[in-house]
């Protein structure tokens, strides 16, 4: 089986996931221990936010749920997210703190108001929140790091660290990027980029804006590259920006070293295990964001997770029409799309940049906002396609928009995705070695 590769360049992130936080216990105090004399229904890899929100919803559907995960495993990421997506799910309440409107600044002084209220998540809160719907819905925990998963005469196995084989009707794996060894991608497709980010939360002086007194979280990001920015470089980027500010950093609380593969092939339908989360490609190929998508989809993936495992099918046809709930053709078409963004971007030089999002944000709401949020449909995104081309200015449209279309492959990847029909391709497309990885030699350790 083979999978994309990027997991091998995770390494580099060991600091962000040997963070410790005595706030957050560990789950096996939190979840029972599954009974060893009966396997579940579903074994979900991997304690995140996509694990646990699956979890809670595949308990909900009634189905027997075990997670295995790191005995340790918290959640250690500085989450942002669009408050409106948040308040859209109830969750309002595991916001830390939230900000009226966000400013981008496309060029020196001139501040473009986005009109969208931003939020930073408080992490601890999310997680008690999703491990109180775990144990509301009899989730069970099994410590364990996953090595191997395979499927044999219809049972599905994983097999752990410690040489302890568990089996389940369905292995879905929620473990982050990490999962990219044990699934099988798409053939042909652009390969895989990285949006890397060094953050600090500070305390600092000689900063009158509106956070909270003295404390704030900083943070450099490099939205999308290929090869992936180097974690010095965005250090270094962000001390220039603090002093050009006149922000004297007091203390250093916390650091963020944030890796996030982007774009690249996606899962094949045609594998017998399935996957959610960033796991399974929801990564927004131009933001680098999942987080509200996995929360939002995890109802109606444990929905048809249900359906297909009461169907009485194969293996491979469970896992297939789970896979098809997450990447339908449609779904297929419009991730081209975003990925067609990516490229473009990935490929675009300071002035052109702050050009294509000065026209980005002066589209209609619903476009940019539903561009930001995967909401609008292969259909929509050809409106979006077509405001932009005529809103941009004139050296955009030609040398970048139409060149990239009809040149890059990443314009094939996207017009073919458009015309292929439901019947055929990606979905049981093979993957004869062609699945990408990204660079990583570049990546310096943290
Ligand atoms: C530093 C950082 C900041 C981010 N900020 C944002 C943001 O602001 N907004 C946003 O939307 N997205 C953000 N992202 C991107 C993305 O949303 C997050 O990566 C999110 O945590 C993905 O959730 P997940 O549950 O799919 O995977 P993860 O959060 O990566 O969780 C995977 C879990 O699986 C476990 N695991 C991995 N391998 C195994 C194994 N072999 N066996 C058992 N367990 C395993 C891990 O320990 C982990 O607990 C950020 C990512 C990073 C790295």
């Amino acid at each position: 089986m083979r999978g994309r590769q990027h997991w091998q360049c995770l390494a580099p992130l060991a600091p962000q996931a040997r963070k410790r936080d005595d706030q957050q216990d560990p789950l096996s105090s939190l979840l029972p221990t599954p009974d060893a004399r009966v396997s579940p229904d579903v074994l979900v890899v991997g304690a995140g936010p996509a694990g646990l929100a699956l979890a809670a919803e595949l308990g909900a559907q009634g189905l027997r749920t075990t997670l295995v995960g790191d005995a340790a495993s918290i959640f250690t990421n500085n989450y942002g997210v669009w408050a409106d997506e948040f308040q859209a799910l109830g969750l309002e309440h595991t916001l830390e703190h939230v900000w009226g409107d966000a400013v981008c600044y496309f060029s020196e002084g001139r501040p473009t108001r986005v009109g969208r209220a931003y939020a930073r998540v408080d992490r601890q809160k999310l997680r008690q929140h999703l491990v109180e719907a775990c144990q509301a819905n009899g989730v069970t925990f099994q410590p364990g790091e996953v090595v191997d998963v395979g499927v044999k005469n219809g049972t599905a196995s994983v097999t752990c660290q410690d040489g302890s084989v568990l089996t389940a009707r369905l292995v879905t794996l929620a473990s982050g990027a990490a999962a990219g060894r044990f699934l099988k991608y798409e053939s042909s497709a652009p390969a895989v980029a990285v949006q890397t980010a060094y953050g600090i939360e500070v305390e600092v002086a000689g900063y009158d804006e509106a956070f909270d007194p003295g404390r704030v979280f900083l943070e450099e990001t490099c939205l999308v590259a290929k090869p992936a920015l180097p974690f010095q470089t965005l250090k270094r980027r962000l001390e220039r920006r603090c002093a050009a500010l006149g922000l004297e950093i007091k203390e250093v609380h916390e650091e963020e070293w944030s890796y996030i593969p982007v774009g690249g092939p996606l899962p094949l339908a045609d594998q017998p295990i399935t996957a959610f989360g960033a796991a399974a490609s929801l990564v927004h190929p131009a933001t680098g964001y999942s987080l509200a998508r996995s929360l939002r989809e995890a109802k109606g993936v444990a929905a048809a997770t249900a359906a297909a495992l009461g169907s009485a099918d194969s293996q491979r046809s469970v896992a297939s029409r789970v896979w098809d709930a997450l990447w339908s053709q449609e779904r297929r078409k419009q991730a081209a799309f975003h990925i067609f963004g990516m490229e473009l971007l990935c490929k675009m030089g300071v002035e052109p940049t702050a050009q294509f999002f000065t026209t980005f944000f002066s589209l209609p709401t619903r476009q940019w906002r539903g561009f930001l949020g995967s909401s609008l449909t292969s259909l929509q995104l050809l409106v979006f396609a077509g405001t932009t081309f005529v809103l941009a200015p004139l050296p955009i449209k030609v040398t970048r928009l139409v060149r990239h279309l009809v040149q890059d492959p990443a314009g094939k990847y996207l017009l073919r995705a458009y015309t292929r029909s439901s019947q055929e391709g990606s979905a049981t497309e093979e993957a004869p070695g062609a699945a990408t990885a990204a660079p990583r030699d570049s990546l310096p350790a943290a």
